[in-house]
């Protein structure tokens, strides 16, 4: 396998009885990325990656992650991958500190617990009994615990679910800086927007297949999709009319109003309009 690629799949294939959740996909994440998979529910997301995790068998295909077949890896392949899963976070009586310290416990080469900590920002809440703390808190120590061994791989699957705003934005730094030291991302999510604002490169999977692969701003030739003009008449209603030549529009308008043109946008789709035309064109 090219030493390029942190992940290599080909022809993946799994079936739970007559359900096909994964039809021969194929799928490259090269080292140092961050790669998003998008995809509606039951579209076949958790079951890639959990293959790829070496959590879940394979009926058919390849698969290198890191340079081994995770349905059968070399000794040190699992401390190099780091997983994020949706929702554990909860320990019982235990506290914050415990739990990372713990997990810190797992590995040769861990990161400082405490430095973890504070990274995911939970510093003020070390002490605390992890069944005290919120549901974005909760998905932070998850997130501490998939970064506690230094992983070479880190999976995180809807990292994100229940963060108010300014959670986001600061998990999406910490993704930035992991990614900055070079430690390869996959993650799935729901939210285009955290694809676009983190990811290199975004997956779409539909039907247990990956059907098209680019960066953000590629995705379904969406630099050529054409812009939307809109204004508003001196009745008060809104006008708009998509157009290749949108400043030309807007030079025509002004002239039109004398001046300022009331109400005026000129948008392209956003992630989310073409990922949704995607998934309905299927
Ligand atoms: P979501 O966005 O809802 O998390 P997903 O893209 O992760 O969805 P999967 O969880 O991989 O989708 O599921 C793909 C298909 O396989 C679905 O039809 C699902 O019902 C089915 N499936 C997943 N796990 C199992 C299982 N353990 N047993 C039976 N069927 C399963």
């Amino acid at each position: 396998m090219d030493d390029e690629l942190a992940i290599s799949v080909r022809g993946l294939r799994k079936a739970y009885g007559d359900t096909t959740a994964v039809a021969g996909l194929d799928l490259d994440v090269r080292r140092g990325e961050v790669f998003a998979l998008l995809g509606p529910n039951g579209a076949g997301k958790t079951t890639t990656v959990e293959i790829l995790e070496g959590y879940r068998q394979r009926d058919a295909g390849e698969v290198t992650v890191l340079g081994s077949d995770p349905a059968a890896p070399g000794a040190d392949w699992r401390s190099r991958v780091g997983i994020v899963l949706q929702g554990t976070g909860e320990f019982d009586e235990l506290t914050v500190g415990e739990v990372v310290r713990h997990f810190a416990g797992f590995y040769a080469d861990a990161d400082d617990p405490e430095k973890v900590i504070e990274r995911v920002g939970l510093a003020g809440k070390a002490r605390a009994r992890t069944h005290t703390l919120s549901g974005g808190q909760k998905r932070r120590l998850d997130v501490a615990l998939g970064i506690v061994g230094r992983p070479d791989l880190l999976f995180l699957d809807e990292p994100t679910t229940g963060f108010d705003p300014e959670a986001r934005r600061e998990f999406w730094d910490l993704i930035r800086d992991l990614a900055a030291a070079g430690t390869t991302i996959v993650l799935t999510t729901h939210y285009l927007d955290e694809a676009e604002a983190l990811a290199d490169r975004v997956g779409v999977i539909a039907g247990g297949q990956l059907v098209e692969v680019a960066a953000p701003a590629q995705l379904g030739n969406r630099q050529e999709a054409l812009p939307t003009v809109s204004w508003r008449t001196p009745e008060g209603a809104v006008e708009s009319a998509q157009s290749a030549t949108p400043t030309a529009l807007v030079a025509e308008l002004a002239a039109r109003f004398g001046g300022e043109v009331p109400g005026l946008t000129v948008t392209r789709p956003t992630l989310e309009d073409i990922y949704l035309t995607m998934i309905g064109h299927r």
